[in-house]
């Protein structure tokens, strides 16, 4: 089936594309813990939402769980990149554990909005997918004030105690031009509702997004590299679905299925921030083995932001 796909091909690299500042961090976290600590070093749900990125740490000793239950009375656990409820964290001080953070900044960014329009008397509309780790975390910090909508049709369905105290939030990792929809039908159902500063939607979503935007219309054939439950890879492929592409989410090379390549002349390759460099480049050198290939890259913004790692794991200089 592959000798059919043969190239010249042109492969457009999106950039910026794969790891953000916050999933850098966390696997930096996990890293540093698992030189730094003697025992075991347990990691409450996937560290970020990553097949390789989760087999490679566990194959340098992380112990991955599910909840707190499944880690030893005073053992180190690591919470990851998309943030805790409060419960989890009173949780895990009950047990005695040592607790290393690994949440993003920018996720925690969002627990403190959510605490201060709660605590202002607001109902806090959370914008997000249900069911997804960081969602849980966010609704944590005042379950009895928050909502969840995904839809502008979830808006129509509303019901809050005041319609003049409603606030919104988002997930970081959503499509930002749905939000937009989203957060326009709360503004014409309640023309009093107030946001955060900026979009909670993170930098890296949005630079991801855009950079895909300009090289999708394009291109007879997306390949976004992530895994299915990676929320920022996932918005990537309907992105390009949406610009007119076929758009197909991969793990690695090996999801790539023939067909896909017959008549794709130009391939716009991309990764979610959740997924290795090194997974672009050997989709990259997969093609090449089907013929000659010209890599371009197309830049849409340059990302220089770093986080700092916690006290805890930061090394000492
Ligand atoms: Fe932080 Fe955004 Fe990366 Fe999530 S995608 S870890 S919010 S920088």
């Amino acid at each position: 089936a592959w000798l059919s796909v043969a190239g010249p091909r042109e492969v457009v690299l999106a950039a910026p594309r794969s790891f953000c500042a916050g999933v850098e961090r966390a696997i930096e976290i996990v890293e540093y813990a698992l030189e730094q600590r003697a025992g075991p070093v347990h990691v409450r749900k996937q560290i970020v939402h990553n097949t390789h990125v989760v087999a490679d740490l566990e194959a340098r000793g992380a112990v991955f769980v599910d909840e707190l239950d499944e880690v030893p009375d005073g053992a180190t656990v690591v919470f990851s990149a998309h943030g805790v409820s409060p419960a989890v964290h009173a949780e895990a001080e009950r047990r005695g554990l040592e607790v290393i953070d690994a949440t993003c900044p920018l996720v925690t960014k969002v627990h403190a909005e959510a605490r201060r329009f709660a605590a202002r008397g607001d109902t806090v509309v959370l914008i997000g997918h249900a069911g997804h780790e960081e969602v849980e975390g966010t609704l944590g910090e005042a379950p009895d004030r928050t909502v969840l909508v995904e839809t502008p049709a979830d808006v129509e369905g509303l019901r809050v105690g005041d319609p003049e105290r409603v606030s919104y939030l988002t997930q970081t990792t959503l499509a930002v031009d749905e939000t937009a929809e989203v957060v326009d039908a709360l503004r014409a159902r309640f023309p009093a509702v107030r946001g955060p500063a900026s979009d909670d939607i993170c930098y890296a979503t949005t630079n991801r997004q855009d950079a895909l935007k300009a090289i999708a219309e394009e291109a007879d054939l997306v390949l976004v590299v992530g895994s299915a439950n990676s929320s920022n890879s996932v918005r990537l492929a309907e992105l390009a679905r949406r610009s007119g592409a076929p758009g197909h989410l991969v793990d690695d090379v090996g999801g790539i299925r023939p067909e896909w390549l017959a008549g794709a002349r130009r391939i716009g390759l991309t990764a979610g921030a959740s997924a290795p460099p090194h997974l672009v480049g050997a989709v990259v050198a997969a093609l090449s083995g089907l013929g000659p290939v010209t890599v371009t890259e197309h830049e849409t913004a340059r990302e220089t932001i770093r986080f700092t790692l916690p006290p805890a794991v930061r090394p000492s200089s």
